[in-house]
């Protein structure tokens, strides 16, 4: 088995995505093994998004993450590949690349406000899963 962070952001929530969002990574077979709908402070925002902490972008996306709650996740699935799977279900990070079928394909309609995030990496996943839920998870 393995784990990974996914998160649905404040325009997911604010658009009532949640219960979707959450049934898509079910019907596919993975397990939430913890989640919270929680406001982000700006601290975590920074710290979440830090990789991207010299782009034009960045002020924008803190801004965003923190304008109103976020349901963030623990996701596990069977094989070593969680990660992967759930980017699949997420879908390509710029709007008109993300294939419907896809979270981002079927609702997204920006590539500011793309609903969803989810670790692109066996790293990116524990860094996150710790800084979001420390013990928790
Ligand atoms: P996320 O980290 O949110 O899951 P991602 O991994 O698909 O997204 P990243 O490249 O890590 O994509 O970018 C993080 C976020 O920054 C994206 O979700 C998007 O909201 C925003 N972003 C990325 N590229 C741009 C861009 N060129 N202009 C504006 N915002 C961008």
């Amino acid at each position: 088995t393995s784990r990974t962070f996914v998160m649905a952001k404040p325009d997911a929530v604010e658009r009532g995505l949640v219960g979707e969002i959450v049934s898509r990574l079910e019907r596919k077979g993975l397990t939430l093994v913890a989640a919270e709908l929680r406001s982000v402070s700006q601290e975590l925002a920074q710290e979440h998004y830090a990789e991207h902490a010299d782009k034009p972008f960045y002020d924008e996306l803190v801004a965003f993450l923190t304008r109103s709650p976020v349901f963030a996740m623990v996701v596990e699935g069977p094989g070593d590949d969680t990660w992967e799977l759930c980017r699949i279900l997420i879908g390509k990070t710029k709007v008109t690349d993300a294939q419907p079928g896809s979270i981002r394909g079927d609702f997204a309609t920006t590539t500011n406000e793309n609903l969803v995030h989810g670790s692109d990496g066996t790293e990116s996943a524990a860094r996150e899963i710790k800084l979001w839920f420390g013990d928790r998870a």
